[in-house]
């Protein structure tokens, strides 16, 4: 019988989740289909609860449900500590964060050994978060967020500072992380960070996969920064949530190629 899983999210219609993992359920000849669901917020339990009864194997979960998404199942750890979940395995009833797996590959895929680095986090929303928990134990954490309030908050339940940005321009990072909307298309191009920050050229992680190639990547890349890409940290939790779907180890590169694909249409 064709395993069904699917991307919960409101609006989802440009989700790249259906492509890429329909990719590789294709490239391993498995039955399976990938589907995009459309729910409004006071839609989600009964769309949750729906979508188990009537088999659904697996749900991804984007903007705005993933906070909420998790509260209805088991939580791992990460989901925990983040407060967000982006994988529902509905046959276990468990929940995870993939996006922990997928900035640590994505920083490995760019060389970029993430041990006692000073790294900025810029955006307190789950990517911010997730971010934190992945680098934070090896690493001396700061974050800056649009909403000083909601940054404070965070810094204070991860235990890192909170920097506002008259504060940047005295300090150095090894690292910075963009995790808020900006560069994304449709959203404003202007970068998330001073532009003073690129001067000690610290390795840059731009989140927005859409471009591949944002604004602040090809600042940095003027500055001398090496870069990691926000396609590779979506395709690699992708990759863990095909895992956690399916018990198969995921073909990277098939979906890889599918997203780049994807994303040329688009342009
Ligand atoms: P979210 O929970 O909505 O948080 C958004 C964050 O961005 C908040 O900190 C928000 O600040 C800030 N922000 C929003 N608009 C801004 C603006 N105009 N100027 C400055 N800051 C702004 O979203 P999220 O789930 O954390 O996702 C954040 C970004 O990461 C998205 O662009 C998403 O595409 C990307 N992402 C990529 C992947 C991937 O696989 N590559 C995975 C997850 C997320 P306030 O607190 O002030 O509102």
């Amino acid at each position: 019988m064709t395993e069904i899983f699917g991307v919960i999210g409101y609006p989802v219609k440009h989700s790249l989740s259906p492509v890429m993992h329909n990719s590789a359920f294709r490239h391993l000849e498995y039955d399976g289909i990938y589907l995009s669901f459309e729910v409004r917020g006071e839609d989600l339990e009964v769309a949750l609860m729906g979508a188990k009864a009537l088999g659904v194997r697996g749900l991804n979960v984007t903007i705005p449900h993933k906070e909420r998404a998790a509260w209805f199942f088991e939580q791992d750890r990460a989901v925990e500590e983040i407060g967000a979940c982006n994988t529902i395995d509905l046959r276990n009833g468990r929940c995870y964060n993939t996006d922990v797996f997928g900035i640590r590959k994505a920083l490995e895929a760019a060389g970029i050994e993430t041990r006692g680095l000073r790294v900025l986090v810029v955006g307190a929303g789950g990517a911010g978060r997730a971010c934190i928990y992945a680098l934070r134990d090896d690493n001396d954490v700061f974050i800056t967020n649009r909403t000083a309030k909601r940054g404070i908050e965070v810094a204070r339940r991860f235990g890192v500072e909170f920097l506002r940005t008259g504060d940047l321009e005295e300090r150095s990072f090894d690292l910075v992380v963009n995790a808020t909307p900006l560069g994304m298309r449709g959203f404003p191009t202007e970068l998330p960070i001073p532009e003073f920050v690129l001067r000690s050229r610290p390795a840059v992680f731009d989140m927005v996969y859409n471009p591949p190639e944002t604004p602040l990547i090809r600042k940095a890349r003027e500055y001398g920064c090496r870069v990691a890409s926000g396609v590779d940290m979506l395709v690699y939790q992708g990759a863990k949530a095909f895992e956690i779907f399916t018990g198969l180890e995921a073909p990277v590169e098939i979906m890889k190629k599918a997203v780049l694909s994807e994303l040329k249409k688009l342009a």
